[in-house]
């Protein structure tokens, strides 16, 4: 087969073999050309199907220009975002399954996975829960947010549970509690959406929703979800006794405990098996339209 043109620079590209994969590299520009299922085997730190965690609905309209898959004559790539909460886009072909990154998208991505799942042991516990893929991980190198401006790195470690929706809800939409205190490196990236009211006093008083659309926000956010998310908050929930905090985007709902001296937790699997259901509740009844 002839050798691909690089989307970018229009280059030819060569193809790498490596580690039993074939990637195809663009030797002018360093871009790299995944073919379906290679981004899962080079992404090693990390088990399950990050590809189709990373194929968000959301335009990420601001990483244009759009290009053809260099794969398959004239398909428009997508911009999809890498596990949709981190803010490295790069182009995905929903035609071939291919991924299309420029050379600090390469750089950027194994840095991102590297410090979401420091060791193998990181992630404790990934499972199928109905319909959502629950991950219960112990995350370090947090930056916290301590004053405007000032990102400080602190080593101390974080329990986060997530629970992923089955599809994605609304581009932009955002839940979350106002103590909300600190930020993953890079996770959640910048949001150029309004702060949205329910009219639900109790609720809009616990919670901050942004949104893109108002109808589509509030058809989320029943009063069947806003009471979980009312009662949620004021269980103050903890497994080890530091508080924690609730965090909702398009793709899942986030719990983040702590901080905690970074020493193995070694039964947080079952501690936080409570917990878990409850927020498999919770991504349940936001997920349901009314
Ligand atoms: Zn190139
Ligand atoms: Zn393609």
């Amino acid at each position: 087969m002839a050798n691909l043109v690089c989307p970018s620079c229009g280059q030819e590209m060569t193809e790498l073999i490596a580690d039993d994969i074939a990637t195809d590299v663009c030797d002018a520009c360093g871009s790299v050309f995944l073919d379906k299922t290679e981004l899962n085997t080079l992404a090693t730190g990390m088990a399950g199907d990050i590809e189709a965690l990373s194929i968000d609905k959301d335009l990420h309209a601001e990483q244009l220009p759009r290009r053809a898959c260099p794969k398959c004559p004239d398909q428009p790539m997508k911009k999809v975002n890498l596990l949709r909460v981190s803010d490295i886009v790069f182009d995905y072909c929903p035609l071939c399954g291919g991924f299309f990154l420029d050379k600090d998208k390469v750089r950027d991505m194994n840095l991102i996975l590297k410090e979401m799942t420091p060791n193998r042991k990181a992630e404790e516990y990934r499972g199928m829960h109905g319909n959502h893929l629950v991950r219960v991980d112990q995350a370090e190198d947090i930056v916290q947010l301590e004053h405007v401006a000032l990102l400080q790195v602190t080593h101390s470690r974080y329990i986060r549970i997530s629970v992923f929706f089955t599809g994605n809800l609304p581009s932009g939409f955002r839940v979350f509690q106002e103590s909300w205190p600190m930020r993953f490196i890079k996770a959640f990236g910048l949001f150029h959406t309004k702060d949205v009211k329910t009219g639900d006093e109790r609720f809009d008083n616990l919670f901050r929703v942004r949104g893109e659309n108002d109808e589509d926000v509030a058809s989320h956010l029943d009063s069947d979800a806003r009471d979980a998310l009312v009662s949620f908050a004021g269980e103050k929930n903890s497994i080890y006794g530091r508080s924690g905090d609730l965090d909702i985007t398009s793709s899942s709902v986030v719990y983040v405990e702590g901080p905690y001296p970074p020493t193995t937790l070694s039964n947080l699997v079952e501690d936080s098996r409570s917990l878990v259901l409850e927020l498999v509740a919770i991504a349940d009844k936001v997920e349901a339209t009314s």
